[in-house]
């Protein structure tokens, strides 16, 4: 079942460069307390509709040219990111993004950029963090750069948290991770969803894994959405089995 609305995407189509049409009217829902995929393979227009939400089109030459991006029934379109942050939501980049030649610590504390509460709280979210992470604690020390690329993916969700987000739009988490690390970051992404209510956005090209850990899933292929449903259902629908789950 679906709670509350956070998230409302509302036939939104996307222009590169003034002529490249890339979302072709896409719409979803992110309820609020969830873990809500978007799906499907290389170049559908994932990471685009992630950075048409958090309005970071520009910097790409693109633009939202039809629909609407509500946020608790609020236009956020116009909003900056630093905006977004403080309404609440804050994505993690595919790729990860941390300061290389900060430490681990010092790029989690960069993450409480927004926040207009004291040191002390900020210092127990941090502790919060590494209770979640405890890996980051270990590294907390060593400078970004010589983490593997899990502890650098872990980092990016550990400084999105640092900012108390309501939601996060999560960018392809499992990208050039061994299988064993993708599940302990997705266990990470479950665990913080239950007990510390974050909703997630999870941009995905590993259907299979996101599919187990997601509540509901939306399938883009080639800027549009073509089947969407309850995680369980899309599991054991026979088209995903063949196209995305790689069994028939
Ligand atoms: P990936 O997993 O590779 O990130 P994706 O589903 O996230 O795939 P997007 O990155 O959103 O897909 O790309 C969707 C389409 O838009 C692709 O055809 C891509 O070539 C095109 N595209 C992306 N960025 C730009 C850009 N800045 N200018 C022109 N076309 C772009």
């Amino acid at each position: 079942q679906r709670g509350e609305t956070l998230l409302e995407v509302n036939n939104i189509e996307v222009i590169y460069n003034h002529v490249i049409l890339v979302l072709k009217g896409v719409s979803l829902s992110v309820p609020k307390g969830g873990i809500t995929a978007l799906l499907g393979g290389n170049g559908a227009g994932k990471t685009t509709t992630l950075k048409a939400i958090s309005n970071l089109l520009q910097s790409e030459r693109g633009e939202v040219t039809k629909g609407s991006i509500t946020y608790r029934g609020q236009k956020i379109q116009d909003r900056s990111p630093s905006d977004l942050v403080r309404t609440g939501v804050i994505q993690v980049m595919e790729g990860r993004h941390c300061f290389e030649h900060l430490t681990i610590e010092e790029n989690l504390l960069t993450g409480a950029y927004t926040r207009r509460d004291g040191a002390a709280a900020i210092r127990q979210d941090l502790e919060m963090v590494y209770s979640y992470f405890p890996r980051l604690k270990e590294r907390r020390r060593s400078q970004a750069g010589y983490t593997s690329g899990g502890e650098q993916q872990m980092c990016a969700i550990g400084r999105a948290l640092m900012s108390r987000p309501e939601t996060i739009l999560l960018d392809e988490p499992s990208m050039g991770l061994a299988p064993q690390l993708v599940e302990e970051i997705f266990e990470i992404v479950r665990d913080l969803n239950e007990k510390e209510g974050v909703s997630f956005l999870l941009a995905e090209q590993n259907t299979n894994v996101a599919l187990r850990y997601a509540h509901y899933g939306y399938i883009l292929e080639n800027g549009r959405v073509v089947m969407d449903g309850a995680a369980a259902e899309l599991r054991e629908n026979q088209d995903v089995k063949e196209f995305y789950l790689g069994m028939s």
